[in-house]
């Protein structure tokens, strides 16, 4: 049996099919400027079996250039869900995954490409994954960023490491694609056994607002010089992988501790 990787998996049961696997998959373009890069990384998604593509405010869109570019992709277009912020785009998805073409400030569990590709199939097996793109200019704000549970980086040259928004999609799709042909192999390490659904990134997010606001209350958190706390209560979080089931106790315990701050 291949090794397994930390995480959710239900081997007991059967595995949910190729195609529904993929449609867990979803490719987020956030801000995207050009809408060539748009109809290129559809084009990207559909020769490596992808399909799911969200647009959070693209400048320019629907548009002609986009269509050429996707060629015999334009179903993946025409499907493509537009959304006005990155937390719609991955409310309900348990993984999330940012990708990144330079290092950052705060470092955060970083992949690579192989990595990714494995991590975003194993979870597909039943759970939603985001694929986050940046901006063609400047890539994800650091806000975004610490969204993600990891930070993808493909190891380009140094000295000129940004790659084409399209070119970035084709990449990290192809990768998908391979961790699927290993899995049909039966060579792809699988998730662990877990008796709770993780937790959603929308959840997510409602517990960390929780949590400020009882940081705050406490006076251990002043919103004026927030220092990097948030970030860090985000990084911690987001390394741990809570189920469902955790998240509700903490938010219970966060919910008692201010009851008593109020009294
Ligand atoms: N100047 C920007 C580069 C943006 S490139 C910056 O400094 O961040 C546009 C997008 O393509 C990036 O946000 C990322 O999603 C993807 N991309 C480009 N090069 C990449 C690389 N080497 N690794 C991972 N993603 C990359």
């Amino acid at each position: 049996m291949p090794p397994q990787i930390m995480g959710y998996e239900l081997i007991e049961r059967d595995k949910v099919s190729v195609t529904e696997r993929q449609e867990k998959i979803r490719i987020v373009l956030v801000n995207t400027t050009h809408p060539g890069n748009i109809g290129g990384a559809a084009r990207a998604m559909k020769n490596m079996g992808l399909v799911e593509l969200y647009l959070v405010e693209p400048r320019e869109y629907p548009a002609p250039r986009a269509i050429w570019r996707a060629a015999g992709a334009r179903d993946v277009l025409e499907n493509a869900k537009i959304v006005q912020s990155v937390d719609e785009a991955i409310a309900d998805c348990s993984l999330v995954i940012g990708t990144s073409a330079r290092e950052r400030r705060i470092p955060w569990p970083l992949i690579n490409p192989r990595q990714c590709g494995e991590r975003i199939w194993a979870e597909a097996d039943g759970h939603k994954v985001a694929l986050l793109f940046g901006r063609e200019d400047r890539g994800l704000t650091n806000e975004e960023l610490h969204k993600c549970h990891y930070h993808v980086h493909i190891p380009s040259n140094p000295e000129y490491s940004s790659l084409n928004l399209a070119t970035a999609v084709q990449v990290l799709s192809y990768e998908i694609r391979m961790a699927s042909l290993a899995d049909a192999d039966g060579n792809l390490p699988s998730l662990q056994e877990w008796d709770q659904p993780p937790v959603t990134a929308g959840d997510l997010e409602f517990f960390h607002e929780h949590l400020a606001k009882t940081m705050e209350d406490l006076n251990f958190y002043d919103p004026e010089n927030p220092k990097q706390l948030l970030t860090r209560m985000r990084r911690l979080f987001n390394r741990t992988r809570m189920d469902q089931m955790e998240v509700s106790i903490l938010r219970g315990l966060l919910s008692s501790v201010q009851r008593i701050i109020k009294k």
